[in-house]
């Protein structure tokens, strides 16, 4: 299945770790929970996340009076999706109007697939049955436009733009008219991916959004933050810069079928509280699944 094809490199290199670890120790003593930090932490499973786990194992060791390693394995598996969770509900995985235009605002920097994750998520709203549009709202970068096109093409849905250097407020405003005109489901818009001036950042996705606001009082009904998974803590750096600008309601982890640290899913959402939406598992259309922390463990697990 995809999650376990595309989580394969950090399931290689973590269950043959947690593999080598349980036969190398046999009971659970302090030495094991030691070097089972280590192996978390190397996963970029998240400093606050691998603490909480030791502790409630170690409390469920006790519990259930475990003794040899290999039978904590599954408690393992069951504790990460709680500590994921954190007793909440899994929430509704987007924030869907029913019958009426919803607005998903894509941000992030550069380079981490963005623009591949839009076409990917417009692709799948396609494949159910809904009208698309986008919205070519990165007029900065050179391509970025052409780049959004070709994704339009190859999913078949319209692309509203603007020349290059133009206000991306502008292509907003025409974007929301035109998809209101053409009764579509969704529109999602692309923005520029610049973190070196965090004012003009925060200044040019706030006028954005004031733009879309003014048109559709409850919009944007998403704000997704694209995350290369690959980049570890530099990610986690970008997400709060992000965080600060705008109220980012999800993330889209992309690129997780290239690393080995997959951990960064559960570190994420313990250290930000936004929750994991999308992860990105190829660069092929299909390749985008939505966040599920049982199928992600399991992938990791199994
Ligand atoms: P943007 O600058 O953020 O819009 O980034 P792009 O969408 O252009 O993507 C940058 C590169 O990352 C491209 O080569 C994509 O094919 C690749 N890419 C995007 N998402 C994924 C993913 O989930 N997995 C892999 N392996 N590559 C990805």
């Amino acid at each position: 299945d995809k999650y376990k094809d595309g989580l394969s490199k950090t399931r290689n290199s973590f269950t043959s770790r947690l593999n080598d670890l349980v036969a190398n120790y046999r009971t659970v003593d302090e030495d094991f929970f030691e070097e089972l930090e280590e192996i978390m932490i190397q996963a970029d499973v998240g400093f606050d996340t691998v603490m909480t786990l030791v502790e409630e194992l170690k409390m469920e060791v006790k519990r259930q009076n475990i003794k040899d390693t290999e039978g904590i394995r599954s408690v393992i598996s069951q504790k990460l999706v709680e500590i994921y969770y954190n007793g909440e509900e899994p929430d509704e995985l987007l924030n869907f109007k029913e019958n009426d235009l919803t607005v998903i605002l894509f941000v992030g920097v550069n380079g981490v697939g963005k623009t591949t994750t839009i076409g990917k998520l417009a692709h799948q709203f396609k494949n159910e049955g809904k009208k698309v549009v986008l919205a070519a709202g990165d007029t900065f970068r050179a391509g970025a436009i052409e780049q959004l096109e070709v994704w339009g093409n190859r999913v078949g849905v319209d692309v509203i733009k603007h020349s290059e250097g133009s206000d991306p407020a502008a292509v907003m405003y025409d974007a929301v008219h035109s998809a209101k005109a053409k009764k579509a489901d969704v529109l999602i818009c692309d923005t520029a991916g610049r973190l070196q001036n965090k004012v003009n950042l925060m200044k040019e996705l706030e006028k954005v959004k004031r733009v879309i606001e003014r048109e559709i009082p409850d919009a944007p009904h998403e704000v997704l933050l694209a995350l290369d998974a690959t980049t570890g803590q530099n990610a986690m750096t970008q997400a709060k810069i992000f965080k600060e600008a705008t109220n980012v309601t999800g993330i889209v982890l992309t690129k997780l079928d290239g690393t080995a640290k997959g951990g960064i899913v559960l570190a994420i959402k313990k250290e930000l509280g936004i929750p994991v939406k999308f992860v990105g598992l190829g660069e092929k259309m299909d390749d985008l699944q939505p966040f599920n922390a049982e199928k992600y463990v399991y992938g990791l697990f199994s």
